[in-house]
């Protein structure tokens, strides 16, 4: 993956430009994890062991946070990382609603590429469509799987007049 241009010297974390040892991420993808009431990880979300590996959205996480080593050496000789939040992007022209034939996937005046869990017919177009395969599929659930992806807490921002949650953390 490519890894965009940042000057690590000020940016340690896309949402965050505190310095690197101060940062308690990913806290966006914990805050995620409780409003959606998404499964606990297999890791604790403070274990920085999580940047081990690179990770994808699932079913069960609809943001992860990744590490990268861009090349980029600090002042002692040390990789400097760079850290990016992968999630739905809400795309302006989002081609899972126009690869859905059911419409449960829509554009939103707000931004939001909403998904309506009453329209969905389970035939997944929208995951092969999708460019950046963010759209997950709920396998385990044998009656009633869902298409799962962030929901840029849709309800929370049109309701409460919220930001989405992953933002809140970072006020
Ligand atoms: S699921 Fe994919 S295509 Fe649809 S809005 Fe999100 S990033 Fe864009
Ligand atoms: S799986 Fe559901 S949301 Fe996805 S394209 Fe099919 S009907 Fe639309």
């Amino acid at each position: 993956m490519n890894v965009p241009e940042v000057d690590e010297k000020e940016v340690s974390h896309p949402h965050d430009a505190r310095p690197t040892e101060h940062v308690e991420c990913p806290s966006c993808e914990k805050v995620c994890h409780e409003v959606n009431h998404l499964p606990a990880p297999s890791l604790p979300f403070a274990d920085k062991r999580v940047f081990n590996e690179t990770r994808r959205m699932d079913a069960g996480s609809f943001t992860v946070v990744n590490r990268y080593f861009p090349g980029k050496l600090d002042e002692h000789n040390i990789p400097v990382p760079v850290y990016v939040k992968l999630q739905c992007m809400h795309c302006q022209d989002p081609a899972c609603a126009s690869a859905c034939i059911t419409g449960a996937l829509t554009k939103k005046e707000n931004g939001a590429v909403y998904y309506d869990v009453s329209l969905c017919i389970g035939c997944r177009y929208c995951m092969v469509a999708c460019p950046f395969e963010v759209p997950a599929y709920e396998y385990s659930e044998p009656l009633m799987p869902r298409v799962r992806k962030c929901t840029f807490c849709y309800e929370r921002i049109t309701r409460d007049g919220r930001l989405p949650a992953c933002a809140d953390t970072q006020e």
